[in-house]
């Protein structure tokens, strides 16, 4: 077998904080070899990028670890169709680049651009703006090796495409997907400072661009910024609620504004001002657990102010609060299905003893609210609970069992999530 099989104690996610307990990881060559693989093996779970905090990608001590990033890193843009069709590892990074190039731009992207495509998509990755759905809204079509070893190919039109892309990589090897483009287009980014709570328009703050993130420590009530990422093609919203930054910052205190994308209003192309950060240098701080829930965007202000009520227990492990919106989505099992939706995130300290019992606290102040935890984040609201706030989970779990019969690419995350 070519590739290579390295035992997987080694192997963590970006932030070291979880070390994935796999028997084996495989990194195949070929497409032949990978196939192999996945039809000679008992349990499976894909490695993307490894920017998740929660367990979701590790197949457990049975099971086998496995990254494509060994195959050929295929991007193949039609600029007639205006597609992109992108091998699943690739990251944004490199997918942004090479579309761009043709004059092309994707819809839009998270806060960093260094996580790959499948991986992305299979958990709900979103960026911000109000008519905005996650990065998963753009697929068109998923390439699947599943669970016997044959490539299936699902597409819109399809009646499990709406399964297949938000899937926690619960369906089969993710090798290839298509995505839709739009002609490339500019955008200009403002930071704002110090935004009160009090008298929050959220609505209106968060239509004021094409893409808005508002960020908080919690040490104090209110928003220390507010990212406003405007399109140059389109008209430019006035930001009358707090007074422009005069010079560049990065959303974590401390941190150095020259890992952020350029600010200050210059124009420049989609993929150097969607993201945060850049794509050279480390995203966020490095050191850091992360959390996130979406919860329906009408319910944005209560929320906030939920928290506000706890808000010197949260400040006391939090590195920063991003606070972004994203439009309702078609996928069973994305945290924005069906409701446009307010994604409240947390950028914890690297340290779980004392970030779990604020997390369970923060879950109870906002738990009236329905939130939808991300799935690539650390939670702890209990399966079940997750699982009776997705009203598709039944038709996800007929779709895993029909091309996976035997539950080769399950984990305990997802049993625990699907079980009946
Ligand atoms: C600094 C930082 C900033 C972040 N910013 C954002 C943000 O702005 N918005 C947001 O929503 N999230 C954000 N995240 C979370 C991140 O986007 C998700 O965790 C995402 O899943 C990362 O992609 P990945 O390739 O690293 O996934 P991994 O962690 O490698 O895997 C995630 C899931 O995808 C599956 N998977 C991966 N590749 C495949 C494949 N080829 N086939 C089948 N299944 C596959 C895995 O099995 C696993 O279930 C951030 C994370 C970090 C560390």
């Amino acid at each position: 077998m070519t590739g290579t099989a390295e035992t997987a104690g080694a192997v963590t996610n970006w932030a070291r904080t979880i070390a994935y307990t796999a028997r084996e990881f495989h990194r195949p060559a070929t497409p032949d070899v990978l196939a192999a693989l996945v039809a000679g093996a008992t349990r499976v779970r894909v490695l993307g990028s490894g920017h998740s905090f929660s367990r979701i990608a590790d197949p457990g001590p049975d099971g086998v670890l496995l990254s494509t990033a060994g195959l050929p890193p295929v991007i193949e843009v039609d600029t007639a169709a205006r597609t992109v069709r992108v091998a699943g590892w690739v990251r944004y990074a490199e997918l942004a680049r090479a579309v761009h190039a043709h004059g092309l731009a994707l819809p839009n992207m998270a806060s960093l651009p260094h996580i790959s495509v499948a991986g992305s998509v299979a958990t709900g990755t979103h960026g911000s703006g109000v008519g905005n759905g996650p990065l998963a809204a753009a697929v068109q079509e998923v390439e699947l090796v599943v669970a016997d070893g044959s490539t299936v190919t699902i597409g819109r039109g399809d009646a499990r495409f709406d399964g297949a892309v938000t899937s926690l990589g619960a369906l089969g090897v993710v090798t290839a997907l298509t995505l839709g483009l739009e002609p490339a287009y500019e955008v200009a980014q403002h930071v704002f400072t110090e935004l009160p709570l009090d008298g929050l328009d959220f609505a209106a703050v968060a239509a004021a661009g094409y893409s808005v993130s508002l960020f908080t420590d919690w040490r104090e009530p209110g928003f220390r910024q507010v990212w406003v990422k405007r399109r140059t093609d389109q008209p430019a919203v006035d930001f009358p609620w707090a007074a422009p930054a005069a010079v560049p910052l990065h959303p974590v205190p401390g941190m150095p504004a020259g890992n952020c994308t350029e600010q200050l209003g210059v124009p420049g192309p989609w993929h150097e001002r969607l993201p945060h950060f850049r794509a050279e240098f480390t995203p966020s701080s490095g050191a850091e657990i992360q959390s996130e829930y979406l919860l329906p965007r009408s319910a944005a202000v209560d929320a906030l102010y939920a928290i506000e009520g706890i808000r010197s227990t949260v400040a006391g492990v939090l590195q920063t609060c991003e606070v972004r919106t994203v439009a309702a989505d078609t996928q069973w099992l994305s945290p924005a299905h069906g409701r446009n939706s307010v994604a409240v995130h947390f950028t914890w300290v690297p340290d779980e003893a004392t970030v779990l019992p604020v997390v369970r606290r923060l879950e109870e102040a906002l738990a009236r609210f329905d939130p939808r935890p991300h799935w690539g984040k650390v939670y702890e609201i209990p399966p079940a609970v997750v699982r009776r706030r997705y009203t598709r989970v039944p038709d996800f779990r007929a779709l895993s069992r029909s091309l996976d019969p035997a539950g080769k690419f399950t984990n305990a995350f997802v049993r625990d999530l699907l079980a009946d």
